[in-house]
């Protein structure tokens, strides 16, 4: 059973309207999302201490918040396809009660849950990582692995199949499932 790994924020929900507005309210005159250009945009701008924290704040109430409309349709078309779903996050241990609440209870379906700051270690048995990280991209590309993610400010000066939603990364998906079976 081929495994992919899928990431949550920017990914299965809009997190960075809600992270904006935290970092506004913490930090008066912060950038809008709209111009986080960079994945290192808070830089200088907050300390990394403060920004983890509103970022796990934000996690702990992850089952507040909605997912993208097409998530659930994406969950379940990479399921009936058969693949094994791994939901992976850059978050803390403590934010496991929320996060596994969030995917119940809006139907999200995942075989499992990995909250790592690491998910380079999923690699190696892993078909594909769906994920806006520049940085996990990259990693994924060295790694030799599919890849794809949702454009983002962020992401989108660098060179990584990149999608406007949900739907077109699962075409994607199926056109590189078909290409491994040429092989
Ligand atoms: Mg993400």
């Amino acid at each position: 059973m081929r495994r992919i790994v899928v990431d949550i924020d920017n990914t299965l929900w809009d997190l960075a309207p809600v992270l904006c507005e935290r970092l506004q309210e913490a930090s008066p005159g912060f950038p809008h999302h709209s111009q986080w250009h960079d994945w290192s945009f808070w830089k200088g701008l907050i300390p990394a201490d403060r920004l983890y924290g509103i970022i796990r704040d934000v996690h702990m109430e992850q089952d507040t918040f909605e997912p993208y409309r097409d998530s659930r349709d994406f969950l379940q078309r990479l399921r009936g396809k058969g693949f094994h779903i791994v939901i992976a996050s850059h978050r803390e241990r403590e934010t496991y009660a929320s996060t596994e609440r969030w995917l119940e209870k809006h139907g999200l379906p995942f075989d499992e849950i990995h909250l790592s700051y690491d998910k380079t270690v999923l690699f190696d048995d892993c078909w594909a990582i769906v994920d806006d990280s520049p940085v996990t991209l990259e990693k994924a590309r060295q790694a030799g692995i599919v890849r794809a993610g949702l454009r983002n400010p962020w992401n989108e000066s660098e060179e990584h199949p990149l999608f406007a939603d949900l739907g077109e990364i699962y075409r994607y998906l199926e056109t590189q499932c078909t290409a491994g079976k040429r092989d």
